[in-house]
């Protein structure tokens, strides 16, 4: 019985299990100057190329087609010339100290350094990270606790503040003048205790509020309203254009933020991607992502039935 039951690679049918084989056969000769493959059972760009190494390597063949078939001479190849005896159902990846290495490095620059995850989160963005490999994209937020929320909450609240102030010195008519002045003192009428450190903080968390949950609780509900008030005042008044730093501060003022309660960062399937946010939307949705949300500063994405790694 052949160890795949079609073919993998270049025009093959590239059944998720059988490509999976073939890459984990091929980590197993650990063919350099190529990187270990990640296992995803998808028979991408870096898979082919390894079909294609291995093939004039360790068969000469003077045109290698990127193929493996069952029975045929390339799968014959990768299963006798077995350098080590590693099973192969053992782990697939980073079967060098330096492939590792490389590995752990591709890992550090797709997610930020901050981001807390559950097992549910590392698994996901496993899996998600192998079809990132050319697109701009970092994962800036994953696991968050209730009392992470309510600082978020204070965070953005603090961030809107700032940034109202600023909408004010870009020469607004008083009609919008006075509507931000509103925004304003709603803000001030809910304040976080302290009332500053959390937009310039480095560390999410810090500093900690002093607040009841039913004064956290009322941010919440002021800020999303001034949210949208700020939003439209921007829009009509063409602020964006204005302001000296941009239309991202403006997108980020406005953002709509989750009430901590039904956050869904909260159960570690949630991760929030920034970058490129179309491209990062149709490959999370390629991927099973049960929602994708574009933020405009990032994309939030859930994963609630984990990644469908086939397609
Ligand atoms: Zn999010």
């Amino acid at each position: 019985m052949s160890l795949i039951s079609a073919s993998v690679g270049q025009g093959g049918f590239n059944l998720p299990a059988d490509v999976k084989t073939v890459q984990r056969l091929l980590n197993q000769h650990n063919i350099p100057p190529l990187r270990s493959l990640v296992v995803d059972g998808i028979a991408g760009q870096a898979t082919i190329t390894a079909i294609r190494h291995f093939q004039s390597t360790h068969i000469g063949m003077k045109s290698p087609d990127g193929r493996v078939d069952p029975g045929g001479q390339t799968l014959r190849k990768l299963r006798d010339v077995s350098p080590r005896n590693t099973p192969l159902n053992s782990k697939p990846h980073a079967e060098t100290p330096a492939a590792r290495r490389a590995d752990q490095k591709d890992r550090q620059q797709f997610v930020r350094a901050q981001v807390r995850e559950l097992p549910i989160t590392t698994k996901i963005i496993d899996a998600i990270r192998p079809h990132f490999q050319d697109v701009r994209a970092v994962v800036v937020s994953g696991y968050l606790n209730d009392s992470d929320l309510f600082w978020k909450v204070n965070y953005h609240w603090e961030y809107l503040l700032w940034m109202t102030d600023h909408a004010m010195t870009l020469g607004v008519t008083e009609k919008d003048k006075k509507s931000l002045m509103a925004i304003r003192s709603a803000l001030l009428s809910c304040k976080p205790d302290p009332d500053v450190g959390y937009r310039t903080s480095p560390t999410l968390g810090k500093p900690e509020d002093n607040s009841t949950p039913e004064q956290a609780d009322r941010r919440y509900k002021v800020l999303r309203q001034s949210k949208q008030d700020f939003k439209k005042i921007v829009e009509a008044a063409n602020l964006k254009q204005k302001s000296p730093r941009g239309a991202q501060p403006f997108d980020l003022a406005a953002a709509p933020v989750a009430h901590p309660g039904s956050s869904k960062h909260s159960t570690g399937y949630a991760i929030d991607i920034q970058g490129d946010n179309a491209r990062i939307k149709a490959i999370c949705k390629n991927l099973g992502a049960t929602m994708t949300f574009d933020e405009k500063s990032h994309v939030h994405v859930e994963f609630k039935n984990g990644v469908q790694s086939s397609y």
